[in-house]
């Protein structure tokens, strides 16, 4: 295989083994990476064995006290060494995510900038962990109540966002004192791959950070799942596995963090900035083919606007390039063959369900996995989504007849992920923002992770929070130690 990356032979850049306690170790079983933007092999990748992530636990286990023993300073200086290294090879990370997940190489060097953001972020949180220490309600004690790391935590990522992934959950459990032990999403292993590279040539220690790819990912996650020695849990993907995962973690009282599936309704009320309107929905709905959890995934504009938005919103996404993610587009390619198939049968089941089919809802021809950016109308707030996460680059719109409606119908799934809201009256924004059954709700933006936001959801959406000050206290505990204090009148006796 002679693929290339940055110029270079992939597999001279890509480690393409498992980390496990400081090393990388191949495997006889190996499973293959495909370019979605081709449908071409990129290179196969050593599958860990259930013994391989008994072997990686087993190394988490083993540093997690001496990685808990490092000062605070001296966590936040690897964090900086491998925050330097990272900079250093953005454009092999970009090249390396397009070529892995498809998506066009601006939204790559994009999702790498934030990623380095997030692990700096989380580098500077380090040194800011506060505790308490407060008088005991009766006199005698003190209350003294500080942080310390749940222990080994098991990782497990999805390949829509491969290294803003990986960096936002192992940046913030790392930098809480944990070890981990982290799972690939099986298309996107070799962003993982670079990612874990930088902390070993950081000076990361060993059995700090491990990590594995497999074919089998529900078997290793049980087996890991099932030894209590693993503390924690922090997932990102569908909401089906994260709830096999809380069943398992239940067994133990496992700590879990769960970042799930998304319903995102994008509300346009009838004082909106259309034009603005359009261009965040249009980012919210189409980066990375609509495969993002917090996509627009149902479009509610109020019917005095939705002519006008309607028009503007089809006549945009008729505009975007569809392609490849090495050349210049705007979109790149469904992740599979498979998912491609899912989007296209869901497209006719909508226009089965009454849905106007304003522009796309074809499978583009030729190599790679492509689908047309695609608008479905519907003539009314309906039930036509069934619940369902579109995850693709199917925009659908319904228009409502008032706010009331608007909210109602945001409001009517499972999901409590990502909602949007545009209005130009602040009044309106502030207390809809509030009624909207969402963890998160963007005000006349479609676009919202930040490092400093606390990025998740509510309801089937998951549980805990990424980033924000509230990020690394998913990785702590809280500890209480009573004091036993003599009397002012005993020590002055
Ligand atoms: P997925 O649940 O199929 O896979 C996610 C990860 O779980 C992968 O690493 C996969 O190998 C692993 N996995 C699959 N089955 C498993 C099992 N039985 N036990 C343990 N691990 C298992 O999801 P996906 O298709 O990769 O990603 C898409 C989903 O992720 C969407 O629902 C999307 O909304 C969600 N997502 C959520 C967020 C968020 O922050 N809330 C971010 C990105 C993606």
């Amino acid at each position: 295989m002679q693929v290339k990356v940055h110029g270079v032979q992939l597999s001279e850049v890509v480690p393409l083994g498992l980390f496990i306690n400081g090393a990388w170790r191949a495997s006889q079983d190996r499973f293959v990476v495909v370019n979605p933007g081709t449908g071409a092999v990129l290179t196969d990748v050593a599958s860990a064995s259930i013994c391989d992530a008994r072997d990686a636990l087993e190394a988490a286990v083993e540093a997690q006290d001496s990685w808990r023993a490092y000062s605070p300073r001296a966590r936040a200086d690897l964090f900086h060494k491998a925050h330097r290294l990272l900079v250093s090879r953005a454009d092999l990370f970009a090249e390396t995510m397009t070529l892995e997940s498809g998506k066009p190489l601006t939204e790559s060097r994009g999702e790498f900038k934030l990623s380095a953001e997030f692990f700096l972020w989380y580098a500077e949180q380090i040194a800011h962990l506060h505790g308490t220490f407060a008088d005991g309600s009766h006199g005698g004690y003190r209350v003294v109540a500080t942080h310390q790391p749940v222990g080994p935590c098991l990782l497990i990522t999805p390949w829509n966002f491969p290294l803003l992934m990986i960096a936002r959950k192992a940046g913030a459990a790392l930098a809480a004192g944990c070890t981990v032990v982290t799972k690939s999403a099986q298309e996107t292993p070799l962003t993982s791959a670079l990612f874990v590279k930088v902390l070993e040539d950081a000076g990361f220690p060993k059995g700090v950070i491990n990590l594995l790819h497999t074919a089998d990912a529900a078997g290793v996650s049980s087996a890991l799942m099932s030894d209590r020695r693993l503390r924690k849990v922090s997932f990102t993907g569908s909401t089906g596995v994260g709830s096999t995962l809380l069943g398992q973690a239940s067994e133990h009282i496992m700590n879990a963090s769960m970042e799930l599936g998304g319903d995102g309704p994008f509300i346009v009320l009838d004082d909106a900035d259309v034009d603005a309107a359009v261009e965040h929905a249009i980012a919210c709905k189409f980066r990375n083919a609509g495969q993002a959890c917090v996509a627009a995934n149902r479009i509610i504009v109020h019917q005095a606007v939705e002519e006008e938005f309607t028009r503007k919103f089809v006549e945009r996404a008729k505009a975007l390039r569809v392609g490849n993610g090495m050349e210049a587009v705007d979109v790149g390619p469904i992740i599979s063959e498979r998912q491609r198939d899912r989007v296209h049968r869901m497209v006719v089941r909508l226009a089965d369900a009454g849905g106007e089919i304003k522009s796309g809802g074809n499978v583009v021809a030729g190599d790679g996995y492509f689908y047309e950016p695609t608008v479905v109308r519907f003539p009314k707030a309906s039930d036509a989504l069934c619940g369902d996460e579109l995850f693709a680059p199917v925009a659908v719109i319904f228009p409502v007849q008032s706010t009331a409606e608007a909210i109602d119908f945001a409001n009517d799934t499972r999901y409590g992920l990502a909602a949007y809201i545009f209005t130009k009256d602040i009044s309106r924004a502030i207390v809809l923002g509030e009624r909207l059954d969402f963890g998160m709700v963007g005000i006349n933006r479609g676009i919202m992770a930040d490092p400093a936001a606390p990025f998740g959801g509510i309801k089937a959406s998951g549980l805990g929070r990424e980033g924000g000050h509230e990020g690394i206290y998913e990785f702590l505990e809280t500890k209480y130690l009573a004091l036993t204090v003599k009397s002012e009148q005993e020590i002055l006796a």
